[in-house]
């Protein structure tokens, strides 16, 4: 996330735990969020999760995008065919863009997450240190105006 101009030039890439599925960008995250809600937690396992936002034909995913599972409506997860690694989610309500999990990509190191969305749903125990903006629900307003 350096100069904007340079926005348009890279390849950002992943796979899957067992590799089946390889992703591609050829454009960098529109935004970077950590997510706190239940649904994260469960869809990714992990404590928090944390998504990359792209432009929805920025992202390939070869050879596809796996198993497509909607728990609630307006909401669709992919997980990759072969070992249920997660790879992506759509929401109805931030149109055109695609979830990419940060966890999945190579440069993850390189993409440090702007904000935290659904603080109040934070695991009690879970403390990151760090500077960033906190909401307490979806970040939706966030990141719609993200990428404009
Ligand atoms: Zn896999
Ligand atoms: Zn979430």
């Amino acid at each position: 996330m350096t100069d904007p101009a340079n926005e348009s030039a890279t390849e950002i890439t992943g796979r899957c735990y067992c590799g089946a599925t390889q992703i591609r960008a050829t454009q960098k995250p529109t935004a970077i969020a950590y997510c706190h809600c239940t649904d994260c937690r469960r869809a990714t396992g992990a404590p928090v999760a944390a998504f990359a936002a792209f432009d929805e034909t920025a992202v390939t995913f070869i050879p596809n995008e796996g198993r497509s599972v909607s728990a609630n409506p307006g909401v669709t997860r992919t997980f990759c065919e072969t070992c249920g690694s997660p790879l992506a989610g759509r929401y109805e309500y931030l149109p055109g863009q695609v979830y990419v999990a940060l966890g999945v990509l190579d440069q993850a190191d390189d993409l440090p997450p702007q904000l935290h969305a659904h603080e109040a749903h934070r695991l009690k125990w879970l403390h990151i240190n760090d500077g960033l903006e906190r909401i307490a629900t979806s970040s939706r307003s966030q990141l719609l105006n993200s990428v404009d």
